[in-house]
C-alpha cells in the first residue's frame, strides 16, 4: 500500500458530473480529459496491462435485446471450445508476455461447472497467468467452484443502473431473477476481484441515469470497470424495431465522445480501478478509439486471441473484428504504439492496487 496525494478535484457532485456528460465544447472538456489522465497516472501508472481474451463459447441462453449472441438469433453458427483449444490460446497470451486471461462467454449452461474448474487449474498450472472469468450470471456454487480452482476476476457487467430499462432489454431467464448487483457482491465475498461497468446510449437511457451508473461505480467500489458505446445489432430487438423504445427528452448518445467521458469520469470515480480501452470504442472509431481512451483514464487493453473462424461467430455487435487483430497477432506494434503515448507494457498479472486503507481494513 502506497501513499498517493489525492486526486485533482474535477469535482464529482452529481451536477457536476451531469455536466460534464451534456459538454460538447473541447475546449471546456480538456480539464476532463486532463484531470482522468493525471488521475490514472498517479494511481495505475504508465503501465498499460494485456489481457488475452478467449472467447470460449457463443451459445446463450438468455434473450438479451442488445446482444448478437441471444438465444433468438437464429443466424448465427454456434461454437464452444475445446479444453485444448482454451489452452492453446492461454499458452500464446504466455508467450505474448500477457499477465492475463480473459475467459468470455454467451451465459452458457453448456460450459459445465467442473469442466470449466478443470479448465482454470490447467491454465494456471500451465501457466501461472491470471485468471478473468466473463460468462455472464451462474449460480453461487458454480462462482466458489471456479474461485476455489484458482479463478482470480469476474467481470459482470450491470449495464444501465435504470430497473426498468434493465427489465426490458435483460429479460430473466423464466422463473428467475436477474440480480446483478447481487452476482457481484457474492464474488466479492468470495474473494474475486470484480469487474462492472455498462453500455453508453441505450435506447431510453438518459444522462441521469448514466450519472447514476457512475455514483455506482464508486459505490460498488469496482476493480475492474468496462464501458463502451452500445453499438445496434441488426439480429436483435434493438437493432430490428421489433423493441421500439421511446426516445426520451434527455436520451444520452451512443457516441465515441460520450463514452469516452463515461471513461474519464469513471477513472476520477474509481481512481485505482483497471479501467480497459475496450473494443466498442474502437470499433466505433476505427482503433484511434483505443488510443484517445488509453490518454483519458483507461489502463488496460484486451487483445483477442479467440481463434479466427470462432472469432467471426462472437458478434456481440457488428464490425468488431478487424480491429481486434491488431494487438493479438502483432505485439510488437502494440508495444510501439503504446511507447508512443509515452505509455508501456505491464507486467505481472496487473491487480487492482490498494492505496487508501479500505472500509474492509478499518
Ligand atoms: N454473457 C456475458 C458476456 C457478454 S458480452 C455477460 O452477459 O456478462 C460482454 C459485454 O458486451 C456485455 O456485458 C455488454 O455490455 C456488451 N455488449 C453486448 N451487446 C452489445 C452491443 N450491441 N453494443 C455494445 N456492447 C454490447
Amino acid at each position: 500500500m502506497t501513499a498517493v496525494p489525492p486526486p485533482p478535484t474535477v469535482g464529482l457532485s452529481r451536477a457536476a458530473i451531469l455536466a460534464w456528460l451534456r459538454e460538447r465544447d473541447e475546449t471546456q472538456l480538456a480539464a476532463l480529459w486532463q484531470a482522468a489522465d493525471e488521475t490514472r497516472r498517479r494511481y495505475v501508472g504508465d503501465e498499460v496491462h494485456l489481457r488475452g481474451l478467449i472467447e470460449i463459447s457463443n451459445h446463450c441462453a438468455r434473450q438479451c435485446a442488445y446482444c448478437g449472441l441471444r438465444a433468438g438469433n437464429r443466424s448465427l453458427e454456434r461454437y464452444r471450445m475445446t479444453s485444448a483449444e482454451v489452452l492453446e490460446c492461454a499458452r500464446r497470451a504466455q508467450q505474448l508476455g500477457y499477465g492475463t486471461v480473459v475467459l468470455q462467454a454467451g451465459d452458457d449452461p453448456g460450459l459445465a461447472r467442473d469442466w470449466l474448474a478443470d479448465l482454470v487449474r490447467s491454465i494456471k498450472r500451465e501457466t501461472g497467468l491470471a485468471v478473468t472469468l466473463s460468462l455472464g450470471e451462474r449460480s453461487v456454487a458454480d462462482m466458489r467452484a471456479w474461485r476455489t480452482a484458482g479463478a482470480d476476476r469476474y467481470l459482470l457487467r450491470f449495464e444501465t443502473s435504470d430497473r426498468q430499462l434493465y427489465q426490458l432489454i435483460h429479460p430473466p431467464l423464466p422463473g428467475q431473477s436477474s440480480d446483478r448487483l447481487a452476482l457481484l457482491s457474492a464474488l466479492h465475498e468470495l474473494g474475486y476481484e470484480i469487474g462492472s461497468g455498462i453500455m453508453v446510449g441505450l435506447p431510453g437511457q438518459t444522462y441521469a441515469s448514466v450519472a447514476t451508473d457512475i455514483e455506482l461505480f464508486r459505490r460498488l467500489d469496482l476493480d475492474m470497470i468496462g464501458i463502451g458505446p452500445f453499438i445496434a445489432h441488426p439480429a436483435t430487438p434493438l437493432g430490428d424495431g421489433t423493441l421500439p423504445i421511446e426516445v426520451p427528452a434527455d436520451q444520452i448518445p451512443h457516441d465515441e465522445l460520450t463514452a469516452l467521458k463515461v471513461v474519464a469520469l469513471a477513472r476520477l470515480a474509481c481512481p485505482e480501478a483497471n479501467i480497459p480501452a475496450t473494443t466498442a470504442l474502437a470499433t466505433i472509431d476505427n482503433e484511434s478509439g483505443y488510443e484517445l481512451a488509453l490518454q483519458r483514464g483507461a489502463n488496460v487493453i484486451m487483445p483477442d486471441l479467440t481463434p479466427l473462424p470462432y472469432r467471426l461467430c462472437y458478434e456481440i455487435y457488428p464490425g468488431k473484428t478487424a480491429l481486434r487483430e491488431a494487438g493479438a497477432d502483432n505485439g510488437a506494434s502494440l508495444a510501439q504504439r503504446l511507447q508512443r503515448l509515452g505509455r508501456r507494457v505491464g507486467t505481472g498479472p496487473g491487480n487492482r492496487q490498494r492505496h487508501t486503507p479500505s472500509a474492509g481494513d478499518a
